[in-house]
């Protein structure tokens, strides 16, 4: 259904400006919109489509066609709220305006930043030249997606290498997800399982930042015979000859470098906050010996209101926001409800809500008929949305993975509906009250 968003008043202030229209711009408007109809809201977001990125993996697995997970942006956008289909290039909060491309400036009352996370292709020597080429992928990108899936069709045996970058990332889960999936599929077809190695080359030192997911995955990867190393940070790759060079990091060791031999290259690019953030008075800044802060660039918000810690009318919601957990679209779920009532409450003048509580999850899918829910918060122990442990593959959990979280998001979060298992909350609070919900594997 096309939806006529709300004509834009000539005058360039408005009440709310959302910067971004993705998973977090446009879920935090629906909520804005029922909670407070009348709300003047405009979303800044260039691109006219909407995509749903969490299915870039089932795209890449042969389970959904890459059109289920787009939608144009007019499509998703709340009925009643304007969109300038246009990108922010300049952030000034000390005048309470935004600039965006072609030299238009916009004032607001409130600000809500939204910009997602920037992938930085470029900063692995040959990357950008070789992707899409010589079977080296990523389903980081949506057009890659599909090439994920022919790589995996077209593999003959060999090595199949999988890499994680030293930077925060958006998804923790999917570099692994993508991997699980290549050693069904190899599995599957005769002969190919068994002459091929599957590698698993990560620049952190553990698998998760969560021990008790971090400990079950070590376990998965080694029931399937996946090698896992880890330091080991991707710096440059020639498709051409299939090889990957890492710059190795070993605590307590000098710095030196590995080149491996690849027959399938899957990449997770080095991310990092959007630079026309990092450039800001928003972005994190540098603290008396903490230089590594300064380096996040993050928008530098409240864990728990999602407000700014120095600019009162400006927020963060998603991958963009300083929050000190995993970067995902399970998180905005959470951070939207309460983002929505702190604009409101610092529109009206009223004391502002620290409800997050970190939430975030990253369903870890291990085969095509089982996923872990690993979900957690920000006490870092993995915590149940479903009444159930968290820790344990199961088919229910895939079921959702498969079926329910692609329904979801287009139906119920995008509009601001609770989650089915929001129904579940009382019981949840008062197992957790009795001690039952605390998970280990
Ligand atoms: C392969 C993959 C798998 C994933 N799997 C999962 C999963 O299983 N579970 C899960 O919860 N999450 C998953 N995620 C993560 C999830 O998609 C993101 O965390 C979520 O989309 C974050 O929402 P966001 O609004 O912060 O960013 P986005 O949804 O990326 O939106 C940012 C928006 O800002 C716009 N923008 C950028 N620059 C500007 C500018 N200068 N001016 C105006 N607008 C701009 C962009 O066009 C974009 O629309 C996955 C992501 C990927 C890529």
């Amino acid at each position: 259904m096309s939806l006529s968003p709300m004509p834009l008043r000539p005058a360039s202030h408005v009440q709310v400006l959302i910067a971004g229209g993705g998973t977090g711009g446009i879920t935090l408007a629906s909520w804005l919109r029922k909670l407070s109809p009348q709300l003047e809201i405009v979303i800044v977001e260039p691109s006219p489509f909407h995509d749903y990125q969490s299915g870039w993996v089932l795209v890449a697995g042969g389970f959904i066609a890459p059109e289920d997970t787009r939608r144009a942006e007019r499509e998703v956008l709340p009925e009643g709220v304007a969109l300038i289909q246009s990108k922010v290039v300049g952030f000034d909060p000390d005048h309470n305006a935004v600039d965006l491309i072609g030299g238009r400036r916009l004032g607001y009352d409130v600000l809500v930043v939204a910009l997602g996370i920037e992938l930085n292709w470029t900063a692995v020597r040959g990357l950008a030249e070789t992707l899409g080429h010589h079977h080296v992928t990523s389903i980081y990108s949506r057009p890659m997606a599909s090439y994920t899936r022919r790589c995996f069709e077209e593999f003959q045996g060999g090595t199949a290498l999988f890499t994680q970058p030293a930077t925060a990332i958006k998804c923790g889960g999917a570099p692994q997800k993508i991997m699980h999936l290549a050693h069904q599929q190899f599995a599957a077809r005769s002969g190919v399982g068994v002459n091929s190695r599957i590698l698993f080359c990560t620049a952190q030192a553990s698998l998760f930042p969560v021990q008790a997911y971090s400990d079950k995955m070590v376990e998965i990867a080694a029931r399937h015979h996946s090698e896992v190393r880890y330091h080991h940070d991707l710096v440059a790759v020639d498709g051409e000859a299939g090889l990957a060079s890492f710059r190795l990091q070993e605590p307590g060791q000098s710095e030196r470098m590995d080149t491996i031999h690849f027959d399938l290259l899957h990449v997770v690019p080095p991310m990092s906050a959007p630079p026309v953030v990092a450039a800001s008075p928003l972005a994190v800044r540098p603290r008396d010996g903490d230089p590594g802060r300064a380096s996040g660039g993050w928008v530098e918000v409240d864990p728990h209101t999602a407000r700014h810690v120095h600019y009162g009318n400006v927020f963060a919601i998603g991958d963009v926001g300083s929050f000190p957990t995993a970067k995902t679209a399970a998180a905005v779920r959470k951070q939207a409800p309460v983002v929505a009532a702190n604009v409101l409450a610092v529109l009206e003048g009223r004391p502002l809500d620290p409800a997050y509580d970190g939430y975030s999850a990253c369903p870890l899918i291990t085969n095509d008929h089982a996923v872990m829910m690993v979900e957690f918060d920000y006490s870092k122990q993995p915590v149940s949305s479903f009444l159930m442990n968290p820790v344990k593959e199961r088919w229910f959990a895939w079921l959702l993975e498969r079926f329910g979280f692609p329904w979801i998001y287009w139906n119920r979060m995008l509009k601001a509906q609770p989650h089915e298992a929001t129904y579940l909350k009382p019981f949840a609070g008062l197992a957790r009250r009795l001690g039952l919900m605390r998970w280990q594997a």
